[in-house]
């Protein structure tokens, strides 16, 4: 699915958020990236909402912040957040029953210790 816009303020708050509470690695470089100033160029073809933000996300990426989230009605997914040559390329959002529909997380959503389950 083709796009071509600037994220929105709740997409970028979730990338922020991703950086700062579930970095994979040193992830400074990318948390002072302006986030808000990634524009979405495609949403991924089953629907769901997978932001890219280059073209050919997939290519030789990286795993740079990755969480899960807890919708209120209790349905899970994980977000992973993936760079590439410095550069975030890539939101993956994994619903795990892709029955239900596809929804993008709010912060409160996300980031319940792993401790906690
Ligand atoms: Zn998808």
């Amino acid at each position: 699915m083709v796009a071509d816009r600037q994220i929105a303020p709740h997409e970028a708050a979730v990338i922020g958020w991703l950086l700062d509470n579930a970095p994979v690695g040193d992830v400074t470089a990318y948390r002072i990236q302006t986030v808000e100033e990634l524009r979405v160029i495609k949403r991924c073809d089953c629907g769901c909402f997978s932001l890219d933000f280059q073209p050919n996300a997939w290519g030789g990426a990286r795993i740079i912040a990755d969480s899960w989230v807890v919708y209120s009605d209790g349905q899970r997914a994980d977000l992973i957040l993936w760079e590439r040559e410095g550069k975030i390329v890539l939101l993956e959002i994994v619903d795990y029953d892709p029955r239900l529909p596809h929804r993008f997380p709010e912060i409160s959503n996300l980031g319940i210790p792993a401790s906690s389950c």
